[in-house]
């Protein structure tokens, strides 16, 4: 029974963990995670990091490294319909650096249908049902893509990117097919990269958002619903290393720190009915203020490396997932 006064508490929160397979093709024994469950992972935890032993976590759910995009987005298909039915939704990647984000909300570089992430499979469901209820409903869907960066928010979609800073120029774009989806993406991360270099993947130090307005309109009441959808790619929740970082190094950590925390501050307040939900403390918990807490969804893949000299961002990582859990 308290279990299920718990869930109904934090029935609007979920946490999906997802570890990526090796990039050499070694199996998972050999790394860093003991097991993984459908809702429970467990990793070692050598010496260093406090007793020698395992350590077990638990989520909603939990996906090993053979799971499919198609797998991973299947449990995220509910959420997506409620977008069209008034919600508003947000689905965040966590995790450090390297560790599958931008795979799972986008896809590897090489894309092909299969490895398409969750937002275009999410696009393309928000097309498909608005189709199969066209005759009882007519919907409008637009899509805008920000980064924020530093704490200032960049619109991606805007024609002179450098100088143009949410919210006076804040695009957004209507789309009605997945490959106007696929155009926008393309040039959001072509604008993404402006002020990168080679030895600067800035793409790991900002967040970026894409998010999706839907509007409906009722052919025969003539009311109108609006949800939206907010896909966000966060910044890589590493450690800076306070020996090393300095400069604007240091500066962009810091400011990194800052709004990850911002985050699970509020996501874990959300869940504790009443409590002060701290939503000024980030650029990233303002942008995101009216998604988040009320009837608003919210769902978070936390991303896990195996290799075993990532147990310690593993264990923050796993850490701070608990937290919002
Ligand atoms: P992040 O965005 O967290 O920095 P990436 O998504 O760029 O990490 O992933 C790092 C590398 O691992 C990329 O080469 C990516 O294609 C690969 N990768 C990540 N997750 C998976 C997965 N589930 N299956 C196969 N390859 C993956
Ligand atoms: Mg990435």
């Amino acid at each position: 029974k308290l279990y299920n006064q718990l869930q109904d508490l934090k029935g609007n929160i979920r946490v999906y963990c997802r570890v990526r397979p090796f990039l050499t093709g070694q199996p998972l024994r050999f790394g860093a995670v003991d097991n993984i469950e459908e809702g429970k992972i467990t990793v070692l935890t050598p010496s260093k990091y406090g007793k020698e032993g395992r350590k077990s976590f638990t989520f909603n759910k939990c996906f090993g490294p053979t799971a499919s995009q198609a797998e991973v987005f299947s449990d995220t298909q509910p959420l997506i319909r409620s977008v069209l039915d008034g919600y508003n939704v947000c689905i965040f990647a966590y995790g450090q650096t390297g560790s599958g984000k931008t795979y799972t909300m986008s896809g590897p570089d090489n894309l092909t249908e299969e490895s398409m992430g969750v937002n275009y499979r999410a696009l393309s469901d928000l097309f498909d049902i608005s189709d199969q209820r066209k005759e009882v409903v007519c919907y409008s869907i637009s899509v805008q893509m920000l980064e924020i960066y530093n704490e200032q928010v960049r619109d991606l979609l805007a024609s002179d990117s450098g100088s143009k800073r949410y919210p006076s120029y804040a695009c957004l774009v209507p789309v009605s097919t997945t490959s106007d989806v696929i155009n926008l993406m393309n040039i959001g991360q072509k604008n993404r990269a402006v002020g990168s270099t080679a030895m600067n993947d800035r793409s790991s130090r900002s967040h970026s958002c894409l998010t999706v307005h839907v509007q409906g309109k009722d052919l025969t009441s003539g009311s109108v619903l609006r949800g939206s959808m907010h896909l966000v790619d966060l910044a890589g929740s590493e450690r800076a290393d306070k020996t090393e970082a300095t400069g604007d190094r240091l500066k962009e950590a810091q400011h990194i720190n800052k709004s990850l925390s911002a985050l699970g501050d509020v996501i874990s307040s959300l869940a504790q009915k009443g409590a002060h939900v701290p939503y000024r403390n980030s650029k990233l918990t303002q942008l995101l203020q009216d998604s988040l807490g009320g009837q608003a969804k919210t769902l978070m893949f936390v991303h896990i490396s195996p290799e075993p000299d990532a147990i310690g961002e593993t264990l923050s990582t796993l850490k701070f997932a608990e937290r919002v859990a």
